[in-house]
């Protein structure tokens, strides 16, 4: 396939853009692979600038539970356009969309919409720590919250230490408070709770992470966590950001039957608009400004036009209750598909799949953690990526993300895929 058109853009791009990019991962960079620019979408396809077509499994990173200009989303926005498209002032389409989303969402009593997922995350623990009075944090390696400062940070040398950050720019005391663990290690968490008794304000993890690819929180991990922050007063945070709205109508937490203290969304909560959103508990959401003391606060949140899209989508979902159960059995079925082929060419292989989410991972090591992520073989990963890529099939550019199903692929479509990904796993060989 040819990149002529998108090469351009590109090099354009770069002149006036950090990368030629607004964020970093659409580089393709990471797979050493040639950029692209989206033209248009339908569906489970995307068109470049170039005319190549792609059947498309980024989804735009999450929104795209129904593909791409969906009817239903796109239909009569003029006439929402056209009756002003920020005011600054309370509109009706905010407590609508609100409401929408206390009804999905276990032990979700009050919502505070934001303009992305990094601002729900950082502000639901800023709403923790003034709730609880205490300053520290815990959150688990490989788990991804957005980019607010505090949260770019890895374990420090020592299983009791403080994180180092990830990035310069990020002061060593800024993230001092937030103390690192690893995903499903319970006796970990237990420790360092131990060690901090009475200074931890909340505990955040994707409760399946989407972020280091597909891992799930194994059930007695997440009950245990659930149990720990009980006996310790720390506020537990589920960042539901990607799982939201997308593996059940009530995410993650109705997945799991297992009810946060706060809950923070974006993604699929804005159908493709830039929207996020915090919540949870009436005592904890109450201590947030004008209510209470804790200062947050945003001149486009709740957006007139994002919420109107918001609330098509929502009280779409909830209407067709199938499409979880239809993406499921989707997802078994690529799932099953995948390991068939992996299986007869005996490469090292885990296949991770809950609902609509889907990674393959190229290692032998049964998968539970970031430190297991990290024995995958990049290299495989990235010829994989590329023979997928000149052929039509577009995943994400990076080892650690999930394949997004949405309720627009076909079960022809998935059939191709599979045989392109079999052509790919062969060229490995
Ligand atoms: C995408 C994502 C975020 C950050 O959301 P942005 O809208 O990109 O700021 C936070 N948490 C999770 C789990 C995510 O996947």
């Amino acid at each position: 396939m040819k990149h002529t058109a998108s090469l351009a853009l590109f090099r354009e791009a770069c002149e006036v853009m950090p990368g030629g990019v607004n964020s970093p991962v659409r580089s393709f960079s990471s797979a050493h692979a040639d950029c692209l620019f989206a033209k248009h979408a339908y569906g489970s396809h995307v068109v470049d600038v170039d005319d190549n077509t792609y059947l498309d499994y980024i989804g735009s990173w999450g929104p795209m539970i129904l593909g791409h200009a969906h009817p239903l989303l796109c239909e009569h926005l003029e006439e929402v356009i056209q009756k002003g498209i920020s005011f600054g002032l309370c509109t009706p389409q905010e407590v609508e969309l609100a409401e929408l989303m206390i009804d999905a969402y276990p032990g979700l009593a009050m919502v505070r919409m934001v303009n992305s997922g990094t601002e729900a995350t950082m502000s639901a623990i800023r709403a923790a720590r003034g709730f609880t009075g205490r300053d520290k944090i815990i959150k688990f390696e490989g788990c991804y919250h957005g980019h607010s400062d505090g949260l770019l940070v890895k374990s420090g040398s020592g299983a009791l230490t403080f994180g180092t950050p990830t990035s310069p720019g990020v002061p060593a005391d800024v993230v001092k408070h937030t103390l690192v663990c690893s995903y499903n290690d319970l006796a970990g968490v237990k420790r360092v709770i131990e060690a901090n008794e009475g200074e931890i304000a909340a505990i955040i993890l994707e409760p399946i992470a989407g972020n280091m690819g597909v891992v799930k929180a194994e059930p007695a991990f997440l009950q245990g966590l659930r149990t720990l922050c009980d006996g310790h007063g720390i506020v537990l945070i589920f960042d539901e950001v990607i799982s939201g709205f997308r593996i059940r109508y009530g995410g993650a937490a109705e997945f799991y039957g297992i009810v946060p203290d706060m809950a923070c969304f974006g993604k699929i909560i804005g159908a493709g608009l830039p929207v996020g959103a915090y919540g949870g508990r009436a005592d904890i959401m109450k201590s947030v400004s004008p209510s209470g003391p804790v200062y947050q606060a945003g001149t486009l949140s709740g957006n007139p036009l994002a919420m109107h899209l918001g609330c098509r989508l929502l009280r779409y979902l909830k209407e067709h209750p199938k499409i979880y159960t239809e993406l499921e059995e989707k997802g078994a079925y690529l799932k099953a598909g995948l390991q068939a082929i992996l299986n007869q060419l005996r490469l090292p292989y885990q296949i991770h799949q809950v609902g609509s989410l889907l990674t393959l991972f190229f290692t032998e090591r049964e998968i539970r953690s970031f430190a297991d992520v990290q024995t995958c073989d990049v290299n495989l990963f990235e010829r994989y990526f590329r023979y997928l890529y000149d052929h039509g099939i577009l995943i994400a550019p990076s080892p650690y993300e999930a394949m997004f199903l949405s309720a627009a692929h076909t079960y022809e479509e998935l059939d191709e895929t599979l045989l392109m990904m079999q052509r790919a796993l062969e060229q490995l060989l």
